[in-house]
């Protein structure tokens, strides 16, 4: 858990933030902002700042993220129309919370 961190706060449910799913690795809410129709993010509960900071350890974690996004778009039906699932890795690839997540966004 890292103080002043958005995303600790919310996957330790310091926030009225609602779930979709949750697991003991990670947690899956609607985007605050959203960018299309569905636009869900699937968050590890440990605290990674970003693509960068990946440890060997830390690749169960992804691609459980991956395993259940694809869960996610099935559930929110956008799995037969399609659906981008999407990192933003640091400034320059548009991330403003540096704990990491996953973007599904779909339904158009
Ligand atoms: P990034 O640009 O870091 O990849 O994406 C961060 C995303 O988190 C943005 O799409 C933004 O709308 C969303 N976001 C930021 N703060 C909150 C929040 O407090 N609650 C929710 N549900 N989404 C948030
Ligand atoms: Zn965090």
């Amino acid at each position: 858990m890292e103080k002043d961190c958005t995303f600790c706060k919310i996957v330790n449910g310091e926030t009225d933030t609602q779930f979709l799913y949750q697991d003991d690795t990670l947690v899956v809410f609607r985007d605050i902002n959203p960018h299309a129709p569905v636009h869900l993010l699937v968050v590890p509960r440990k605290h990674i700042r970003s693509i960068n900071d990946l440890e060997k350890e830390d690749s169960t974690i992804i691609s459980h993220l991956i395993t259940v996004a694809k869960e996610m778009a099935r559930q929110e039906a956008v799995d037969k129309s399609g659906y981008k699932l999407l990192f933003n890795v640091e400034r320059g690839g548009g991330q403003l919370i540096f704990h990491l997540h996953l973007h599904l966004i779909g339904g158009w």
